[in-house]
């Protein structure tokens, strides 16, 4: 990959320094999938076999100036479908704006392309583009993301270990024993059966809580059954109970019941959705991811309105790229700072040296302008797919 000017060489987070971003004059979209360690299988299971490798779509838009922002896009299974309509119906629109106009490109994306759809593919472009464009502002204030959001309510962020799916006691047990051992004192399983999931929350006791993500396997009455079967082990959260995902009146139905406070929204699209699922009385805590749900500038508005429902803000984070270090500033942002997703995964290689693998189940804010940090150029041409 070429050299590019590095923007932090010139200037130091404490700089001030203000320089005007300019207009976009290059965007690229550079799918990279590292392989990773794990006794279990991923969740995911688009294409056929699971293949462990992780998936990390970046977006890389350079400006007039010389400034480079990265964002990221939600993506498994080397989705080069994904990486065709990001260039060819997203970036198009985008190069020769000032880079600074975040909102009105956000806005003439989604509006230009609403028939496209409002979930999926198209709003995961939208989001890493978004992110990519707020990198770029912090970069040309000088100022780490954080900053822009109004200041950091902490300087590290306690981080969740989502476990992959085990579909064994004995596997899904010695995981949850692991992950305490590294430090986790919250862990969310992928568990779908009883006996698993009650093996994890035996590993854990009075060591960590325990979250469950079903990812929306279950009809209504079945979801019901579940919630009323699991009521005694102290989850600290239900995940996507019900199918489809959105299926808030089945949502509020098993909310209802009070067994579990009720969590979701990795799966919508906008701020609008969440309202939909407020007004339904659907969740206790509100999931939305920032590589899929329109972004940095989507997330604060979202924000707002769970703080202004008295629902909690918990952004869902299976990524390991920039929208994993927009997620962690976003949460550092906030009063109640919400636990940090990560997928409990090694890879053979790290993305940004290390600065996502916790210490004692948390991780830093990058301090750098923007978002901080920048993926590793080497890291990016080894695994790059083509
Ligand atoms: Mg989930």
């Amino acid at each position: 990959m070429e050299s590019r000017l590095n923007v932090d060489h010139i200037l130091s987070p404490q700089s001030h320094v203000s320089l005007k971003a300019g207009r976009i004059v290059k965007a690229e979209a550079v799918l990279v999938a590292i392989p990773f360690q794990s006794d279990a299988k991923p969740v995911w299971n688009f294409t056929g076999a699971p293949k462990n490798t992780f998936d990390t779509m970046l977006v890389r838009i350079e400006t007039e100036n010389g400034f480079v922002g990265w964002g990221e896009a939600f993506s498994r299974t080397e989705d080069v479908a994904l990486k065709n309509l990001i260039e060819t119906k997203i970036f198009p629109l985008i190069v020769g704006e000032d880079a600074a106009a975040i909102s009105k490109i956000k806005f003439k994306l989604e509006f230009g392309l609403q028939n496209f759809g409002r979930v999926g593919p198209t709003m995961y472009a939208i989001s890493a583009v978004d992110i990519a464009l707020w990198d770029i502002a912090g970069k040309a204030a000088g100022l780490p993301l954080v900053d822009l959001l109004g200041g950091a309510f902490a300087q590290n962020v306690n981080v969740y270990a989502s476990l992959l799916r085990y579909d064994s006691q004995e596997g899904v047990a010695t995981a949850t024993r692991q992950a305490i051992s590294r430090g986790y004192r919250y862990i969310k399983l992928h568990e779908v059966n009883y006996p698993e999931i009650a093996a994890a929350c035996q590993a854990a006791e009075g060591k960590a809580s325990i979250m469950l993500d079903v990812n929306c396997p279950w009809s209504v009455a079945e979801a019901l059954a579940m919630d009323a079967r699991l009521a005694d082990l102290g989850l600290l959260w239900l995940e996507e109970p019900v199918w489809p995902p959105e299926n808030y009146r089945g949502l509020s139905r098993i909310r209802a019941e009070k067994n579990h406070r009720i969590a979701a929204g990795e799966n919508a699209g906008s701020l609008h959705d969440f309202a939909a699922m407020i007004d339904a009385q659907a969740i206790d805590i509100a999931q939305p991811d920032v590589a899929k749900t329109g972004g940095v500038t989507e997330l604060l508005k979202i924000s707002a309105l769970c703080e202004a429902s008295a629902v909690e803000f918990v952004p869902h984070c299976a990524l390991f790229g920039p929208g994993m270090i927009a997620t962690l500033h976003i949460n550092a942002a906030q009063r109640n700072v919400p636990l940090l997703e990560r997928l409990y995964c090694d890879f053979e290689a790290e993305l940004f040296g290390g600065a996502t693998i916790p210490k004692e189940g948390k991780l830093f804010v990058p301090q750098g302008s923007g978002l901080g940090i920048d993926p590793d150029p080497e890291v990016i041409e080894r695994y790059r797919v083509k």
